[in-house]
């Protein structure tokens, strides 16, 4: 059966080559949670390291869910947004605005997982409004 990445729509493989600099590397099957295993304090990549979750239950009741991307979306695009000086900026004033910010850390998570919420509700409203554009 054909997979194909769920952003770029690219056919994908499972044949080797993971993320060499060629079309296999590029084009590799690979996996992402919609929701990071780390938040609810677990790491696949460090299965004997448990640290402390920052969602005790997923706020989209998503923990778990994957999806297939490309290599180039997986590792290149999604793992690497770009965030310039004013965007980091904007941020800042928002974190602020809604009590995100910290002036000292606290032993809480709470801060942070508002931050994380507050940057998925970004993602989501950037979306909607890029596509309300994009439409006719
Ligand atoms: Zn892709």
């Amino acid at each position: 059966m054909k997979q194909y990445c769920a952003i770029c729509g690219c056919e994908l493989h499972r044949g080797g080559e993971y993320a060499t600099p060629t079309i296999q590397g590029r084009s590799h099957a690979t996996e992402h949670h919609y929701v990071a295993e780390r938040f609810f304090g677990r790491s696949r990549n460090r299965p004997q390291t448990q640290r402390e979750a920052i969602f005790p239950k997923c706020p989209w009741n998503s923990e778990g869910k994957t999806v297939i991307f490309c290599y180039e979306c997986h590792e290149e695009l999604i793992h690497n947004p770009v965030f310039l000086p004013k965007d980091i900026e904007a941020l800042n004033t928002l974190v602020r605005a809604k009590k995100l910010n910290e002036d000292h850390k606290t032993e809480s998570r709470e801060k942070i997982a508002g931050r994380i919420k507050l940057l998925h509700k970004i993602i989501t409203a950037g979306l909607k409004q890029i596509s309300e554009q994009a439409s006719p």
